[in-house]
């Protein structure tokens, strides 16, 4: 019995093993299996960003559903080496065009461009890899923090590791669980908040460090002082690199710094411009500008959210 029960175990463990590498692997396949018509040309080249990296829809339309368009017509530019930010009601497609950049899904009309390449003629690989996400709600794998963290370079050393998730303000936390970057996060691991979770997500960008950045709702779960610590974290790594990079934020107070603010509605561009320019137009923006401005004190201190959701 006992020279049986090892090599069960044994088995046992492989099986444990397979089965998530399965599970991993699933993931990822329910990613990017979405539409099973995307397909890249023979001969594909990659990507180049000869200009840095802007992004360019042209009068994209684009519905789920081909009679239910949720971008119609849209027409916009990020430019390259600024900061962008996407703002409007939930449920107008921003996750979308993220979606729609990454080639789950292609436009019914028009066309999305990286630096004059039509991006349906560009080889997938090359695309996928040039743009990092933060995307809306956080995939973790059944694994380590620091396998979670790693997958954005599995070649990195574990010092990388450690500045990524320093620069992402989660390495102390990290540090203070008993098996540190050793702790098994995921479904079957321990719980951690959705704070901490989108602080792996975004280590986890920092570590891949693509040239093209998009952040869907990134920080939405952190109370105000930690979000505005990470984004500054975030923004001095931008500038000095010169990154492009989109932010979509609810919170307006995020993104009010950035380059080029766009406003959505109804699937087009209801406005863009910088906060100044925007405020000073007295439109959408500036309503929802105001709606929120409510979450501020009489004395114009902040009012702090502290708990993390
Ligand atoms: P936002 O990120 O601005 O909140 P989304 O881009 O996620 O909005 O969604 C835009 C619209 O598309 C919403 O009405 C949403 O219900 C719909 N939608 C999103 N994903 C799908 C999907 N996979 N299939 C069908 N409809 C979807
Ligand atoms: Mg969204």
């Amino acid at each position: 019995v006992f020279q049986l029960s090892v090599p069960l175990n044994f088995l046992g463990s492989v099986y444990r093993e397979l089965r998530q590498s399965l599970l991993d692997m699933e993931t990822l396949f329910n990613l990017q299996k979405v539409n099973v018509s995307i397909a890249e040309p023979p001969n594909a080249k990659a990507l180049q960003l000869p200009q840095g990296g802007s992004i360019r829809f042209e009068n994209v339309t684009f519905g789920y559903n081909a009679d239910r368009p949720i971008l119609r017509d849209l027409t916009l530019t990020i430019p390259a080496g600024k900061k962008v930010a996407i703002v409007g009601p939930s449920g107008c497609g921003k996750s979308t065009l993220l979606r729609l950049l990454f080639r789950y899904y292609d436009v019914q009309e028009g066309r999305i461009v990286i630096d004059d390449q039509d991006i349906r003629q560009v080889s997938l690989d090359s695309l996928r890899r040039s743009i990092g996400v933060v995307p809306q709600d956080t995939p973790l794998f059944n694994d380590t923090v620091e396998h979670n963290i790693r997958y954005g370079n599995m070649d990195a050393p574990q010092s990388a590791i450690i500045a990524a998730a320093q620069r992402a303000r989660i390495h102390d936390i990290i540090s203070s669980w008993p098996a540190g970057y050793g702790t098994k996060v995921g479904e079957r691991g321990l719980m951690i908040s959705g704070g901490e979770k989108q602080r792996l997500a975004v280590s986890r960008l920092l570590l891949k460090d693509p040239p093209l950045l998009f952040f869907d709702e990134a920080t939405s779960a952190l109370d105000t002082h930690t979000e505005q610590a990470l984004m500054q974290n975030i923004n001095s790594i931008l500038r000095e690199k010169s990154r492009t990079s989109v932010f979509v934020a609810h919170r307006l107070r995020t993104i009010y710094d950035a380059d080029l603010i766009i406003v959505l509605r109804d699937g087009s561009v209801a406005e863009q411009g910088t906060h100044k320019e925007l405020i000073d137009r007295d439109g959408l923006y500036s309503q929802l500008w105001s709606a929120q401005e409510t979450l501020f004190n009489a004395d114009g201190t902040e009012v702090e959210t502290t708990k993390e959701r």
